[in-house]
């Protein structure tokens, strides 16, 4: 079959510069940056990175963006106390603490003391609850890239048959949510399945779109997917190849070269999901910025 990329990476650079021409108008009319602070806590070198393409992309946007970084040995009570300086400050849109936390960090006392107004990564249990209710709010980055992916390609989704891998808070279960909406794009027949669900390919060869993110290279296999369908790849896996300088690449949930030969269309890993993620990060950090004008 012929399949079509769904490619996030061109996606996520038109609604960019969407949102550059956006805030060039704002400061034309004499408005000011909408602006984003982010928190890193320790030095995961995953999300070094992830943070680093924020700033840049928030710079990118004309947006003000300021990085804190702070040492793994930071106590919870001086973290929560950062947070609320940053959520007393009207200069500041939107607020991210980038997760994985350090194991001595509870991360939902994290969450649930950034103001939902600020809550611009859509984690808050005002935004989740929110989100589950149908109410305007700020939704998770990830699951909102892909909503947005979806309608931008004009993918049916009506009544589609929908296999969600993995139950995460930040990706599993709010695409659950968000494709079982009413309305475009959702309006599916949702299935999640998690570590503990029998028979994965089961459902997965019934699926008319497949949303992966479990975060295991190659899961997902060709005997496990239908002729035609959609499939969504938000793994990001480093795995070992000696033929790159790094000695690694990136590569998805998916078994790219297997799979896509009978998919309708298909993201690929790197330039698929991740790229969306950001762009609905900075959808969302303006539209906190509106919210309070
Ligand atoms: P997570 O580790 O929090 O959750 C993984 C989920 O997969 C769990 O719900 C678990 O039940 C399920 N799972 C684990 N093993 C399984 C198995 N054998 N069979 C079925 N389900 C299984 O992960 P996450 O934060 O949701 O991220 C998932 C993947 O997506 C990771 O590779 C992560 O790096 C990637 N990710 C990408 C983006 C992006 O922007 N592209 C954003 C977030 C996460």
């Amino acid at each position: 079959m012929e399949y079509k990329l769904l490619d996030g990476k061109a996606e996520s650079a038109a609604i960019r510069a969407e949102i550059r021409q956006e805030v060039e108008q704002i400061l034309k009319n004499g408005g000011r940056r909408p602006s984003l602070t982010a928190i890193l806590v320790g030095d995961n070198p995953a999300s070094k990175t992830y943070v680093a393409n924020k700033e840049k992309a928030c710079a990118d946007a004309g947006f003000t963006s300021e990085v804190k970084r702070l040492s793994a040995e930071t106590t919870e009570e001086e973290l929560l106390q950062i947070i609320r300086n940053i959520n007393a400050d009207s200069g500041i849109d939107g607020l991210i603490v980038q997760l994985p936390l350090p194991k001595h960090i509870d991360e939902n006392k994290v969450i649930a003391t950034i103001v939902p107004e600020k809550d611009v990564d859509g984690f808050h249990p005002v935004s989740a609850g929110k989100m589950m209710l149908g109410q305007d709010t700020f939704l998770p980055a990830t699951p909102m890239g892909i909503m947005t992916l979806l309608e931008r390609n004009r993918i049916e989704t009506k009544g589609k048959s929908c296999v969600v891998l993995g139950r995460s808070n930040i990706v599993g279960r709010p695409m659950a949510n968000l494709l079982s909406r009413k309305g475009y794009p959702g309006d599916c027949t949702v299935t999640m399945c998690h570590s503990r669900t029998k028979d994965i390919a089961k459902y997965t060869r019934e699926a008319d779109i497949i949303v992966a993110a479990i975060g295991i290279p190659f899961f997902v296999k060709e005997d496990m997917v239908k002729e035609g369908a959609v499939i969504i790849d938000v793994g990001i896996n480093s795995i070992e190849d000696p033929t790159r300088k790094s000695g690694y690449r990136l590569v998805g949930d998916v078994d790219f070269e297997r799979v896509a030969p009978k998919c309708s269309y298909i993201t690929p890993v790197p330039g698929g999901v991740g790229p969306m993620t950001i762009a609905s990060l900075l959808q969302n950090t303006l539209k906190a910025y509106k919210n309070r004008k």
